[in-house]
């Protein structure tokens, strides 16, 4: 049996603005239940979340930690997620498994860009939601005024529950007790004197009657409503998403975090307070404590010791020595030691229940997103949507060579952050690394550098262009070659046209046998290996028609290789009058911003980005946003993710995907040829 059983089981994680105090709240909740003797600092990189070397170093999350504590006879698993928004692939994952998220909130500075963002994400996962607004300590602290900015925010659901009434001092509305903090962070608890809340017990009360008719009744009819409806009202509420209590207290301090535990365990919902887990194909999966033992893999990390998995059971309970079968690559996996931790500390346990999330290590078969069953049907639950990567880096090793070691240890990384790419352009032969922003590239090369790791330069990627021709040409080309023995002969007199097919239009009307047919494949191999680099810069070129009407052959020196050298020659006689051009990639570009943002983006598509407005429409189902449509060439996207995030304050969001060719203006092709041939020079030497 295990410890726990579902029912005790909180699954909640933090989110908020950075800086907000995630990491402090997480840090008082193991401190108040004995599970550390101090209380750790971000900033001395001593917390128990943020313990990873880059983490400490910038003094920041970048992962979320995984922790718990036992309060009131529940367990508290607690996800404490990054801030920044390029870590959003570890905030998605955090909310899949989570049940409630806490969004903190400063009380100094209210609700800031990183609030709406987490509030946004939430809303999007369908989870119950909660505040805690902190550093009530701070002397410029104003709740009162940070949650009228909540209610005006995110609407009627957002409930006050805790509340300071002094420095130090905290009443619960729910029960009507004051709870006073002394210099240590000790408690000592009252019963409060009503006047001291009376600006928030309308509106808590209207919030906790909006869920229950009856509790609704009485309270119109000035009832008293008793601290058990109240919670009873409070739980109703807070799953179905009615009600986002909003708590308060000084993480630092440590006020208000045993209300906070206290409220989780009497009124957050347990993993089995939606009955049914969302499957990938639509469906639903019955939750059941006795149901047949699945878990979801929401997370993998991988460093030199291997890799290590986390995962929830979503049915059943796991117990030591099972064997699962993973339902995406169909290994079977043997579940001999797994663990619950305390951000790096694992302990071994025998037994989870349904709700309750553990890791284990070196499962070689398993990734994020995989779901592992005794069932024999092939139910996989639904995967965490990850954001695509658009910001890419070509990432070139500072010494030659040393590309595969590059590519292995970024390809480590890679299997960790479902939101980084990595690949090898087939086309420009450069290693190409894709993320959300640069500091989560960043981190990635910072890590690779690491213990002696490569060192490598960071570029725009090259553009890989293409050229045509604009105009029609006749032209020749003959090879021949006599020097003794068997010699080499091939002409042919050819017209090169602007082509309708993407590739070579191949054609041949050749009268009298002055080019024998069987040369004709030939002719045609020829053109295209030659249309491989173009005239003008060696890109591909693209839409050529070419037709082979003429030439000569000789009955002895003729062979094939002697017209493919002919072909090549005629085309590279004819391409440079044939008013060749060059062309860029241009990608359909889709942005989702809030309303007020919509001028100032489209400005910048049109101008700096030489893009086309395509048209632009309310976002379908995100209330004030609008989404735009455009058309970009792929060489002015490079920097687009950063900069559309200082455009709208982190709060809009791309796609682009390449659609088609253009011709390049002349004075910007002008310098990409200068380039191309100042390249071509370089590697010549
Ligand atoms: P996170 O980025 O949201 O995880 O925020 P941190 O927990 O790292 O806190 C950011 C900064 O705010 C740190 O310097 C904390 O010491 C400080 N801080 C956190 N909670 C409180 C609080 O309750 N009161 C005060 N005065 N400072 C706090």
């Amino acid at each position: 049996m295990a410890k726990f059983t579902t029912e005790q089981i909180r699954n909640v994680c933090f989110l908020g603005h950075g800086g907000s105090g995630k990491t402090t709240l997480n840090e008082a909740m193991l401190y108040l239940t004995k599970n550390i003797d101090r209380m750790g600092k971000t900033l001395d990189g001593n917390s128990t979340s943020d313990y990873d070397t880059e983490e400490i170093k910038r003094g920041f999350s970048i992962y979320t930690t995984l922790t718990n504590v036992e309060w009131q006879g529940t367990k508290i698993n607690a996800l404490d997620a990054p801030g920044f928004l390029d870590f959003v692939g570890e905030v998605l994952a955090a909310l899949k498994v989570a049940d409630t998220a806490i969004i903190t909130v400063d009380a100094k500075s209210g609700v800031e860009v990183g609030t709406e963002l987490s509030w946004d994400n939430v809303v999007e996962s369908g989870k119950a939601k909660a505040f805690f607004v902190n550093k009530s300590d701070d002397p410029d602290a104003n709740f009162a005024k940070t949650l009228d900015e909540l209610i005006e925010r995110f609407g009627a659901s957002v409930c006050p529950v805790v509340v300071p009434v002094a420095p130090g001092k905290f009443v619960n509305l729910a029960s009507l007790k004051e709870y006073s903090y002394d210099k240590d962070g000790k408690c000592t608890e009252k019963d409060a004197d009503p006047a001291s809340v009376e600006e928030y017990t309308e509106k808590f009360f209207e919030a906790i009657a909006s869920v229950d008719e009856e509790l609704m009744e009485k309270y119109f009819s000035g009832e008293e409503i008793s601290h058990e409806e109240a919670t009873k009202a409070l739980k109703t509420g807070i799953a179905s998403g009615d009600i986002t209590p909003v708590y308060s207290g000084s993480a630092l301090k440590l006020w208000g975090v045993d209300v906070l535990m206290s409220g989780i365990a009497s009124t957050f919902p347990a993993p089995n307070a939606a009955s049914t887990v969302e499957l990938e194909d639509g469906e639903e999966m019955e939750l059941s404590e006795s149901g047949a033992p699945t878990l979801f893999v929401y997370k993998t990390a991988s460093d030199q010791f291997g890799r290590t998995t986390y995962f929830k059971v979503v049915s059943g309970e796991l117990t030591n020595a099972m064997t699962l079968r993973n339902v995406e690559t169909g290994a079977s996996e043997k579940f001999a030691h797994f663990y619950v931790v305390k951000g790096k500390k694992q302990t071994e346990v025998d037994v989870l229940c349904c709700g309750d999330i553990g890791t284990i290590s070196k499962l070689t078969n398993t990734n994020t997103n995989d779901t592992l069953t005794l069932l024999s049907d092939d139910v996989k639950v639904k995967k965490i949507a990850f954001p695509e990567p658009f910001l890419t880096m070509a990432v070139l090793p500072k010494v030659k060579g040393e590309e595969d070691k590059v590519a292995q240890g970024i390809l480590r990384m890679v299997d960790s952050d479902k939101t980084l790419r990595f690949e090898n352009d087939p086309e420009t032969h450069q290693l190409l690394l894709s993320g959300i922003g640069d500091m989560q590239i960043d981190i990635v090369i910072s890590k690779l550098k690491a213990k002696n790791g490569p060192s490598v330069d960071l570029e725009a990627p090259r553009i890989a262009y293409r050229e045509t021709i604009r105009k029609r040409v006749q032209c020749e080309g003959k090879h021949k070659k006599q020097s003794g023995g068997h010699g080499q002969y091939g002409h042919v007199k050819m017209t090169f046209a602007p082509g309708e097919e993407e590739g070579l239009t191949f054609t041949t009307s050749v009268v009298g046998g002055s080019v024998p047919k069987n040369y004709f494949p030939a002719v045609e191999k020829g053109l295209l290996e030659a249309m491989k680099k173009g005239v003008l810069a060696g890109y591909p070129v693209v839409g050529l028609a070419a037709d082979l009407f003429d030439g000569s052959y000789h009955d002895v020196d003729s062979n094939e290789l002697s017209f493919k050298m002919a072909a090549s020659l005629a085309y590279k006689a004819g391409l440079p009058n044939a008013a060749p051009v060059l062309l860029e990639p241009i990608g359909e570009l889709k942005v989702c911003i809030p309303d007020s943002f919509a001028g100032s983006v489209m400005g910048d598509i049109n101008g700096k980005r030489r893009g086309s407005v395509l048209g632009s429409s309310a976002t379908p189902g995100k209330l004030g946003y609008t989404t735009i449509d455009a058309e970009v060439p792929k060489a002015e996207m490079s920097d687009y993710a950063i900069s559309l995030r200082a455009m709208t304050q982190g709060k809009g969001s791309f796609t682009f995907y390449f659609t088609r060719y253009q011709e390049v203006p002349g004075n910007i092709a002008q310098k990409v040829i200068a380039e191309a041939k100042e390249r071509a020079t370089e590697e010549d030497k």
